[in-house]
Protein backbone atom coordinates (compact mmCIF):
# COMPACT_ATOMS: atom_id res chain seq x y z
CA UNK A 1 0.00 0.00 0.00
CA UNK A 2 2.67 2.16 0.41
CA UNK A 3 3.36 1.42 -3.29
CA UNK A 4 0.23 2.12 -3.77
CA UNK A 5 0.40 5.59 -2.28
CA UNK A 6 3.56 6.01 -3.92
CA UNK A 7 1.90 5.97 -7.36
CA UNK A 8 -1.20 8.06 -6.17
CA UNK A 9 1.27 10.56 -5.06
CA UNK A 10 2.94 10.83 -8.46
CA UNK A 11 -0.18 10.68 -10.29
CA UNK A 12 -1.09 13.65 -7.72
CA UNK A 13 2.18 15.44 -9.13
CA UNK A 14 1.05 14.63 -12.66
CA UNK A 15 -2.68 16.34 -12.41
CA UNK A 16 -1.07 19.52 -10.82
CA UNK A 17 1.75 19.76 -13.29
CA UNK A 18 -1.35 19.40 -16.36
CA UNK A 19 -3.30 21.89 -14.93
CA UNK A 20 -0.24 24.82 -14.47
CA UNK A 21 0.32 23.57 -18.07
CA UNK A 22 -3.27 24.28 -19.02
CA UNK A 23 -3.36 27.48 -17.34
CA UNK A 24 -0.03 28.74 -19.09
CA UNK A 25 -1.39 27.49 -22.47
CA UNK A 26 -4.78 29.50 -21.82
CA UNK A 27 -3.39 32.67 -20.35
CA UNK A 28 -0.09 32.54 -22.81
CA UNK A 29 -2.23 32.11 -25.96
CA UNK A 30 -2.09 34.93 -29.08
CA UNK A 31 -4.62 33.78 -31.56
CA UNK A 32 -4.59 35.68 -34.68
CA UNK A 33 -7.49 37.88 -33.90
CA UNK A 34 -6.36 39.04 -30.82
CA UNK A 35 -2.82 39.80 -32.98
CA UNK A 36 -5.38 42.08 -34.98
CA UNK A 37 -6.62 43.87 -32.35
CA UNK A 38 -3.26 44.56 -30.80
CA UNK A 39 -2.46 45.75 -34.25
CA UNK A 40 -5.27 48.39 -34.26
CA UNK A 41 -4.53 49.46 -30.78
CA UNK A 42 -0.82 49.96 -31.65
CA UNK A 43 -2.42 52.57 -34.44
CA UNK A 44 -4.29 54.12 -32.29
CA UNK A 45 -1.37 54.95 -29.73
CA UNK A 46 0.83 55.48 -32.13
CA UNK A 47 -1.78 58.04 -33.49
CA UNK A 48 -2.32 59.13 -30.01
CA UNK A 49 1.39 59.57 -29.28
CA UNK A 50 1.66 61.87 -32.06
CA UNK A 51 -1.08 64.31 -30.84
CA UNK A 52 1.19 64.43 -27.80
CA UNK A 53 -2.15 63.26 -25.54
CA UNK A 54 -0.27 63.34 -21.96
CA UNK A 55 -1.96 59.63 -21.32
CA UNK A 56 -0.71 58.29 -24.32
CA UNK A 57 1.51 54.79 -23.32
CA UNK A 58 3.72 55.38 -26.32
CA UNK A 59 5.65 58.59 -26.35
CA UNK A 60 6.06 58.92 -30.49
CA UNK A 61 9.46 60.50 -30.29
CA UNK A 62 10.64 63.51 -32.39
CA UNK A 63 14.14 62.37 -33.78
CA UNK A 64 14.85 65.17 -35.35
CA UNK A 65 16.41 63.19 -38.19
CA UNK A 66 14.44 64.39 -41.23
CA UNK A 67 16.53 63.78 -43.98
CA UNK A 68 18.48 60.54 -44.14
CA UNK A 69 21.65 59.00 -45.15
CA UNK A 70 22.08 59.12 -49.26
CA UNK A 71 25.15 57.58 -50.04
CA UNK A 72 27.00 61.17 -50.15
CA UNK A 73 28.65 61.06 -46.57
CA UNK A 74 32.43 61.28 -46.31
CA UNK A 75 35.11 61.64 -43.88
CA UNK A 76 36.27 60.32 -40.82
CA UNK A 77 33.15 60.07 -38.33
CA UNK A 78 33.11 57.96 -34.48
CA UNK A 79 29.94 56.25 -32.87
CA UNK A 80 29.04 55.06 -29.60
CA UNK A 81 26.61 52.59 -28.82
CA UNK A 82 24.88 52.28 -25.17
CA UNK A 83 22.13 50.73 -24.03
CA UNK A 84 22.26 46.80 -24.29
CA UNK A 85 24.33 44.54 -21.78
CA UNK A 86 27.06 45.92 -24.39
CA UNK A 87 28.64 48.90 -25.70
CA UNK A 88 30.69 49.26 -28.30
CA UNK A 89 32.77 51.97 -29.94
CA UNK A 90 33.09 52.07 -33.98
CA UNK A 91 35.26 54.46 -36.42
CA UNK A 92 34.78 54.67 -40.09
CA UNK A 93 35.87 56.25 -42.88
CA UNK A 94 32.83 57.16 -45.75
CA UNK A 95 33.65 57.38 -48.99
CA UNK A 96 30.89 59.09 -50.40
CA UNK A 97 29.78 57.28 -53.40
CA UNK A 98 32.15 54.44 -52.68
CA UNK A 99 29.99 53.88 -49.40
CA UNK A 100 31.92 53.00 -45.97
CA UNK A 101 36.38 52.37 -47.37
CA UNK A 102 37.10 51.39 -43.49
CA UNK A 103 35.14 50.32 -40.81
CA UNK A 104 36.45 49.21 -37.03
CA UNK A 105 34.71 48.59 -33.97
CA UNK A 106 35.12 47.42 -30.21
CA UNK A 107 32.54 45.92 -28.49
CA UNK A 108 33.12 46.36 -24.47
CA UNK A 109 30.34 44.35 -21.99
CA UNK A 110 29.14 47.26 -19.21
CA UNK A 111 30.42 45.87 -15.57
CA UNK A 112 26.77 45.23 -13.79
CA UNK A 113 27.32 47.19 -11.00
CA UNK A 114 27.83 50.53 -13.61
CA UNK A 115 23.97 50.25 -14.74
CA UNK A 116 23.01 50.94 -11.18
CA UNK A 117 26.15 53.21 -9.88
CA UNK A 118 25.95 56.88 -10.98
CA UNK A 119 25.99 58.57 -13.76
CA UNK A 120 29.26 60.31 -13.65
CA UNK A 121 30.86 56.38 -13.08
CA UNK A 122 28.77 55.44 -16.13
CA UNK A 123 29.96 58.07 -18.39
CA UNK A 124 33.55 57.98 -16.99
CA UNK A 125 33.62 54.63 -18.23
CA UNK A 126 32.14 55.33 -21.91
CA UNK A 127 34.66 57.89 -22.22
CA UNK A 128 37.67 56.59 -21.15
CA UNK A 129 36.86 53.31 -23.40
CA UNK A 130 36.32 55.84 -26.08
CA UNK A 131 39.61 57.28 -25.46
CA UNK A 132 41.07 53.78 -25.54
CA UNK A 133 39.69 53.10 -28.64
CA UNK A 134 40.25 56.75 -30.67
CA UNK A 135 44.23 55.89 -29.69
CA UNK A 136 44.32 53.09 -31.70
CA UNK A 137 43.37 55.15 -34.91
CA UNK A 138 45.74 53.66 -37.94
CA UNK A 139 46.77 55.43 -40.98
CA UNK A 140 43.29 53.90 -42.91
CA UNK A 141 41.54 57.14 -41.52
CA UNK A 142 42.01 60.37 -42.11
CA UNK A 143 40.97 63.38 -40.80
CA UNK A 144 41.69 67.16 -42.56
CA UNK A 145 44.09 69.00 -40.47
CA UNK A 146 42.99 71.14 -37.48
CA UNK A 147 39.09 69.27 -37.38
CA UNK A 148 37.66 68.52 -34.36
CA UNK A 149 36.60 64.52 -34.13
CA UNK A 150 32.63 64.08 -34.25
CA UNK A 151 30.23 61.09 -32.87
CA UNK A 152 27.49 60.26 -33.25
CA UNK A 153 26.02 58.89 -30.14
CA UNK A 154 23.48 55.95 -29.99
CA UNK A 155 21.56 56.00 -26.76
CA UNK A 156 18.91 53.25 -26.51
CA UNK A 157 16.60 54.87 -23.95
CA UNK A 158 14.07 57.26 -24.37
CA UNK A 159 15.16 60.45 -24.87
CA UNK A 160 13.33 64.08 -25.69
CA UNK A 161 15.30 65.35 -28.05
CA UNK A 162 15.56 68.76 -27.98
CA UNK A 163 17.60 69.15 -31.06
CA UNK A 164 19.20 66.47 -33.24
CA UNK A 165 22.55 66.87 -30.71
CA UNK A 166 20.89 67.24 -27.36
CA UNK A 167 18.18 65.63 -25.55
CA UNK A 168 17.07 64.86 -21.72
CA UNK A 169 16.75 61.22 -20.12
CA UNK A 170 13.03 60.40 -19.98
CA UNK A 171 13.49 57.26 -17.49
CA UNK A 172 15.65 54.42 -17.69
CA UNK A 173 14.82 50.38 -19.28
CA UNK A 174 16.35 47.75 -19.39
CA UNK A 175 18.23 46.97 -16.04
CA UNK A 176 19.56 50.60 -16.16
CA UNK A 177 18.60 52.17 -13.10
CA UNK A 178 20.65 55.15 -12.42
CA UNK A 179 19.82 58.22 -9.53
CA UNK A 180 19.54 61.29 -11.14
CA UNK A 181 20.51 61.23 -14.86
CA UNK A 182 16.75 61.26 -15.56
CA UNK A 183 15.67 64.99 -16.99
CA UNK A 184 19.78 65.53 -17.94
CA UNK A 185 20.86 66.13 -20.65
CA UNK A 186 23.27 63.05 -21.80
CA UNK A 187 25.33 64.88 -24.44
CA UNK A 188 26.28 67.06 -21.91
CA UNK A 189 26.79 64.32 -19.61
CA UNK A 190 28.95 62.12 -22.24
CA UNK A 191 30.80 65.24 -23.79
CA UNK A 192 31.74 66.42 -19.76
CA UNK A 193 32.79 63.27 -19.33
CA UNK A 194 35.05 63.41 -22.57
CA UNK A 195 36.53 66.60 -21.29
CA UNK A 196 37.42 65.04 -17.96
CA UNK A 197 38.83 62.06 -19.63
CA UNK A 198 40.88 64.85 -22.38
CA UNK A 199 39.44 63.96 -25.45
CA UNK A 200 38.58 66.14 -27.48
CA UNK A 201 35.80 65.07 -29.27
CA UNK A 202 32.25 67.08 -30.44
CA UNK A 203 28.75 64.97 -30.51
CA UNK A 204 26.98 66.10 -33.68
CA UNK A 205 24.40 63.09 -33.77
CA UNK A 206 22.31 61.81 -30.40
CA UNK A 207 20.31 59.01 -31.89
CA UNK A 208 17.93 56.49 -30.47
CA UNK A 209 19.39 52.92 -31.93
CA UNK A 210 16.12 52.31 -34.04
CA UNK A 211 16.96 55.66 -35.48
CA UNK A 212 20.10 54.58 -36.18
CA UNK A 213 19.45 51.03 -37.41
CA UNK A 214 17.46 53.35 -39.92
CA UNK A 215 19.37 55.58 -41.21
CA UNK A 216 21.64 52.68 -41.73
CA UNK A 217 19.29 50.15 -43.36
CA UNK A 218 18.09 52.92 -45.46
CA UNK A 219 21.97 53.85 -46.52
CA UNK A 220 22.07 49.83 -47.16
CA UNK A 221 18.44 49.78 -48.86
CA UNK A 222 16.29 52.80 -49.90
CA UNK A 223 13.14 50.78 -49.71
CA UNK A 224 13.53 50.79 -45.70
CA UNK A 225 10.39 51.91 -43.85
CA UNK A 226 10.61 51.30 -40.33
CA UNK A 227 13.49 49.63 -37.80
CA UNK A 228 12.55 47.47 -35.07
CA UNK A 229 15.20 46.06 -32.12
CA UNK A 230 14.09 42.93 -30.26
CA UNK A 231 17.56 42.19 -28.48
CA UNK A 232 16.99 43.62 -24.46
CA UNK A 233 14.92 45.76 -25.35
CA UNK A 234 12.66 46.23 -27.82
CA UNK A 235 11.30 49.11 -30.10
CA UNK A 236 10.83 50.72 -33.28
CA UNK A 237 11.11 53.71 -35.34
CA UNK A 238 9.58 54.46 -38.82
CA UNK A 239 9.51 57.45 -41.60
CA UNK A 240 6.68 59.70 -40.73
CA UNK A 241 4.94 62.26 -43.24
CA UNK A 242 5.88 65.42 -41.17
CA UNK A 243 1.97 66.90 -41.51
CA UNK A 244 1.10 63.36 -39.93
CA UNK A 245 2.64 64.47 -36.90
CA UNK A 246 -0.15 66.95 -34.89
CA UNK A 247 2.44 68.00 -32.10
CA UNK A 248 5.68 68.81 -34.23
CA UNK A 249 5.34 72.48 -34.64
CA UNK A 250 8.62 73.01 -36.04
CA UNK A 251 9.14 74.24 -39.84
CA UNK A 252 7.66 71.34 -42.52
CA UNK A 253 11.15 69.77 -43.03
CA UNK A 254 12.11 69.88 -46.90
CA UNK A 255 12.17 66.08 -46.88
CA UNK A 256 8.33 66.17 -45.53
CA UNK A 257 9.41 63.35 -43.33
CA UNK A 258 10.45 62.97 -39.87
CA UNK A 259 11.98 60.12 -38.28
CA UNK A 260 9.94 58.59 -35.04
CA UNK A 261 10.89 56.72 -32.16
CA UNK A 262 7.88 55.09 -31.23
CA UNK A 263 9.26 53.51 -27.88
CA UNK A 264 6.89 50.84 -28.85
CA UNK A 265 8.12 48.88 -25.68
CA UNK A 266 5.78 50.96 -23.23
CA UNK A 267 2.78 50.23 -24.86
CA UNK A 268 0.50 48.61 -22.94
CA UNK A 269 -3.26 47.71 -23.46
CA UNK A 270 -6.32 45.76 -22.60
CA UNK A 271 -6.02 43.45 -25.62
CA UNK A 272 -2.32 42.21 -24.52
CA UNK A 273 -2.56 38.64 -23.06
CA UNK A 274 -1.62 39.49 -19.21
CA UNK A 275 -1.10 36.36 -17.23
CA UNK A 276 0.05 36.03 -13.66
CA UNK A 277 3.65 35.43 -14.52
CA UNK A 278 3.74 38.98 -16.63
CA UNK A 279 1.95 41.09 -13.34
CA UNK A 280 4.42 39.09 -11.01
CA UNK A 281 7.41 39.74 -12.95
CA UNK A 282 6.65 43.57 -13.45
CA UNK A 283 5.62 44.19 -10.01
CA UNK A 284 9.32 42.82 -9.05
CA UNK A 285 11.23 44.58 -11.78
CA UNK A 286 13.11 47.79 -11.31
CA UNK A 287 10.34 49.58 -13.65
CA UNK A 288 6.82 48.65 -12.53
CA UNK A 289 3.78 49.60 -14.25
CA UNK A 290 6.57 51.10 -17.32
CA UNK A 291 7.56 48.81 -20.22
CA UNK A 292 4.72 46.42 -20.24
CA UNK A 293 4.91 45.17 -24.10
CA UNK A 294 8.67 45.20 -23.55
CA UNK A 295 8.81 42.83 -20.87
CA UNK A 296 6.36 40.28 -22.98
CA UNK A 297 8.88 39.94 -25.78
CA UNK A 298 12.25 41.06 -25.09
CA UNK A 299 15.35 39.57 -24.54
CA UNK A 300 15.58 40.78 -21.17
CA UNK A 301 12.82 38.87 -19.84
CA UNK A 302 11.91 35.94 -21.68
CA UNK A 303 13.88 33.61 -19.69
CA UNK A 304 12.64 35.55 -16.50
CA UNK A 305 9.30 34.59 -17.36
CA UNK A 306 9.73 30.97 -17.95
CA UNK A 307 11.97 30.80 -15.23
CA UNK A 308 8.71 31.61 -13.18
CA UNK A 309 6.50 29.23 -14.46
CA UNK A 310 9.11 26.68 -13.90
CA UNK A 311 8.99 28.05 -10.24
CA UNK A 312 5.53 27.53 -10.21
CA UNK A 313 5.76 23.83 -11.29
CA UNK A 314 8.21 23.22 -9.22
CA UNK A 315 6.29 24.65 -6.10
CA UNK A 316 3.08 22.90 -7.04
CA UNK A 317 3.90 19.80 -8.53
CA UNK A 318 7.17 19.24 -7.30
CA UNK A 319 8.69 18.92 -11.42
CA UNK A 320 12.49 18.81 -9.90
CA UNK A 321 11.85 16.89 -7.23
CA UNK A 322 10.69 16.87 -3.53
CA UNK A 323 13.30 20.09 -2.79
CA UNK A 324 12.61 23.31 -4.83
CA UNK A 325 15.78 24.23 -6.44
CA UNK A 326 16.98 27.25 -4.56
CA UNK A 327 18.18 28.66 -7.31
CA UNK A 328 15.51 28.27 -9.66
CA UNK A 329 14.24 31.25 -6.86
CA UNK A 330 17.35 33.70 -8.36
CA UNK A 331 15.20 36.52 -10.31
CA UNK A 332 16.98 36.42 -13.62
CA UNK A 333 18.80 32.76 -12.75
CA UNK A 334 17.74 32.21 -16.66
CA UNK A 335 18.51 34.22 -19.16
CA UNK A 336 16.90 33.92 -22.23
CA UNK A 337 20.65 32.88 -24.33
CA UNK A 338 19.78 29.53 -21.77
CA UNK A 339 16.21 29.09 -22.74
CA UNK A 340 16.72 29.73 -26.59
CA UNK A 341 19.58 27.29 -26.06
CA UNK A 342 17.26 24.51 -24.41
CA UNK A 343 14.74 25.70 -27.12
CA UNK A 344 16.64 24.54 -29.68
CA UNK A 345 17.77 21.28 -28.49
CA UNK A 346 16.91 18.73 -31.14
CA UNK A 347 18.41 15.62 -29.14
CA UNK A 348 15.53 12.98 -28.74
CA UNK A 349 16.62 12.51 -25.00
CA UNK A 350 17.09 16.40 -24.27
CA UNK A 351 20.39 16.14 -22.95
CA UNK A 352 21.36 19.30 -24.09
CA UNK A 353 19.02 21.33 -21.67
CA UNK A 354 19.60 18.80 -19.58
CA UNK A 355 23.12 19.75 -18.92
CA UNK A 356 22.26 23.14 -18.89
CA UNK A 357 19.34 22.93 -16.42
CA UNK A 358 21.07 20.98 -14.37
CA UNK A 359 23.67 24.14 -14.44
CA UNK A 360 21.06 26.17 -13.81
CA UNK A 361 19.20 24.83 -11.35
CA UNK A 362 22.36 23.27 -9.74
CA UNK A 363 20.68 20.10 -9.39
CA UNK A 364 21.86 16.12 -9.82
CA UNK A 365 19.22 14.89 -12.19
CA UNK A 366 16.52 15.86 -14.00
CA UNK A 367 13.25 13.60 -15.49
CA UNK A 368 12.68 13.47 -18.89
CA UNK A 369 9.08 14.82 -18.08
CA UNK A 370 10.66 17.57 -16.68
CA UNK A 371 12.24 18.83 -19.85
CA UNK A 372 9.75 17.64 -21.96
CA UNK A 373 7.62 20.00 -20.08
CA UNK A 374 10.49 22.91 -20.03
CA UNK A 375 10.67 23.10 -23.69
CA UNK A 376 6.86 23.19 -24.21
CA UNK A 377 7.15 26.37 -21.58
CA UNK A 378 9.99 28.11 -23.89
CA UNK A 379 8.13 27.19 -26.92
CA UNK A 380 5.21 28.80 -24.98
CA UNK A 381 6.82 31.88 -24.02
CA UNK A 382 9.00 32.56 -27.24
CA UNK A 383 6.11 32.18 -29.39
CA UNK A 384 3.88 34.50 -27.44
CA UNK A 385 7.05 37.13 -27.58
CA UNK A 386 7.40 36.19 -31.10
CA UNK A 387 3.73 36.86 -32.41
CA UNK A 388 3.64 40.01 -30.19
CA UNK A 389 6.29 41.46 -31.85
CA UNK A 390 4.77 40.72 -35.56
CA UNK A 391 1.72 42.44 -34.50
CA UNK A 392 3.57 45.91 -33.19
CA UNK A 393 5.05 45.25 -36.73
CA UNK A 394 1.50 44.96 -38.33
CA UNK A 395 0.60 47.65 -36.74
CA UNK A 396 3.44 50.16 -38.14
CA UNK A 397 2.28 48.96 -41.86
CA UNK A 398 -0.96 49.50 -41.11
CA UNK A 399 -0.58 52.77 -40.14
CA UNK A 400 1.45 53.45 -43.17
CA UNK A 401 -1.13 52.01 -45.39
CA UNK A 402 1.96 49.17 -46.69
CA UNK A 403 -0.44 46.65 -45.48
CA UNK A 404 -2.34 45.91 -48.03
CA UNK A 405 -1.79 45.89 -51.95
CA UNK A 406 -2.57 49.20 -53.75
CA UNK A 407 -6.47 48.82 -54.48
CA UNK A 408 -6.54 51.84 -57.07
CA UNK A 409 -4.03 49.06 -59.30
CA UNK A 410 -0.78 51.30 -58.35
CA UNK A 411 2.10 49.13 -58.52
CA UNK A 412 3.11 47.67 -55.13
CA UNK A 413 5.93 49.46 -53.25
CA UNK A 414 8.57 46.64 -51.84
CA UNK A 415 8.45 47.55 -48.12
CA UNK A 416 11.56 47.00 -46.04
CA UNK A 417 11.86 46.84 -41.87
CA UNK A 418 15.52 46.20 -40.78
CA UNK A 419 15.73 44.32 -37.59
CA UNK A 420 18.52 44.57 -35.38
CA UNK A 421 19.06 43.17 -31.51
CA UNK A 422 20.76 40.05 -30.05
CA UNK A 423 17.29 37.89 -29.61
CA UNK A 424 16.43 38.25 -33.02
CA UNK A 425 19.85 37.50 -34.56
CA UNK A 426 20.10 34.37 -32.27
CA UNK A 427 17.27 32.74 -30.81
CA UNK A 428 16.11 31.47 -34.53
CA UNK A 429 12.73 29.96 -33.20
CA UNK A 430 11.67 33.44 -32.44
CA UNK A 431 12.70 35.11 -35.57
CA UNK A 432 11.14 32.44 -37.94
CA UNK A 433 8.20 32.75 -35.84
CA UNK A 434 8.28 36.66 -35.68
CA UNK A 435 8.65 36.21 -39.87
CA UNK A 436 5.87 33.63 -40.42
CA UNK A 437 2.97 35.31 -38.09
CA UNK A 438 4.02 38.86 -40.49
CA UNK A 439 3.44 37.05 -43.12
CA UNK A 440 0.06 35.51 -41.71
CA UNK A 441 -1.29 38.78 -40.54
CA UNK A 442 -0.01 40.38 -44.31
CA UNK A 443 -2.02 37.91 -46.22
CA UNK A 444 0.05 35.92 -49.03
CA UNK A 445 -0.31 39.09 -52.03
CA UNK A 446 0.79 41.94 -48.95
CA UNK A 447 3.66 39.83 -47.63
CA UNK A 448 4.75 38.90 -50.82
CA UNK A 449 6.22 42.81 -51.41
CA UNK A 450 7.25 42.92 -47.73
CA UNK A 451 10.85 41.81 -46.74
CA UNK A 452 12.19 41.78 -42.83
CA UNK A 453 16.01 42.11 -43.08
CA UNK A 454 18.71 41.66 -40.71
CA UNK A 455 20.63 44.84 -40.20
CA UNK A 456 23.37 43.56 -37.93
CA UNK A 457 24.87 46.28 -36.63
CA UNK A 458 22.82 48.89 -38.04
CA UNK A 459 22.49 51.44 -35.26
CA UNK A 460 26.00 52.21 -34.98
CA UNK A 461 26.76 52.62 -38.48
CA UNK A 462 23.72 54.88 -38.60
CA UNK A 463 24.77 57.08 -35.93
CA UNK A 464 28.18 57.31 -37.80
CA UNK A 465 26.30 58.70 -41.11
CA UNK A 466 23.86 60.56 -38.86
CA UNK A 467 27.25 62.61 -37.17
CA UNK A 468 28.63 62.83 -41.00
CA UNK A 469 25.24 64.56 -42.49
CA UNK A 470 24.56 66.68 -39.51
CA UNK A 471 28.96 67.55 -39.35
CA UNK A 472 28.79 71.42 -39.59
CA UNK A 473 31.31 70.63 -42.42
CA UNK A 474 28.88 68.57 -44.32
CA UNK A 475 27.47 71.39 -46.11
CA UNK A 476 31.28 72.88 -46.80
CA UNK A 477 32.69 70.44 -48.95
C1 LIG B 1 14.37 51.54 -24.82
C2 LIG B 1 14.45 52.01 -26.25
C3 LIG B 1 15.38 51.12 -27.05
C4 LIG B 1 15.00 49.67 -26.88
C5 LIG B 1 15.92 48.72 -27.66
C6 LIG B 1 14.07 50.06 -24.77
O1 LIG B 1 14.13 49.60 -23.45
O2 LIG B 1 13.39 52.25 -24.12
O3 LIG B 1 14.89 53.36 -26.32
O4 LIG B 1 15.31 51.49 -28.40
O5 LIG B 1 15.02 49.31 -25.53
O6 LIG B 1 17.25 48.88 -27.31
MG1 LIG C 1 21.95 47.50 -29.52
Amino acid sequence: SRRKSRRGAKAERRKKAADVIEEVDRAFATPTPMLRDIADAMVEEMERGLRADPHAPIKMLISYVDNLPTGDEHGLFYALDLGGTNFRVIRVQLGGKEKRVVQQYEEVAIPPHLMVGTSIELFDFIAAELERFVATEGDDFYLPEGRQRELGFTFSFPVNQTSISSGTLIKWTKGFSINGTVGDDVVAELSRAMERQGLDMKVTALVNDTVGTLAGGIYDDKDVVAAVILGTGTNAAYVEHANAIPKWNGLLPRSGNMVINMEWGNFKSDKLPHSEYDRALDFESLNPGEQIYEKMISGMYLGEIVRRILLKLAHDASLFGDVVPPKLEHLFALRTPDMSAMHHDTSHDLRFMLSKLKDILGVADISLEARYITLHICDKVAERGARLAAAGIYGILKKLGRDRVPSDGSPKKRTVVAVDGGLFEHYKKFSSCVEATLADLLGKEAASSVVVKMANDGSGIGAALLAASHSQYAIAE
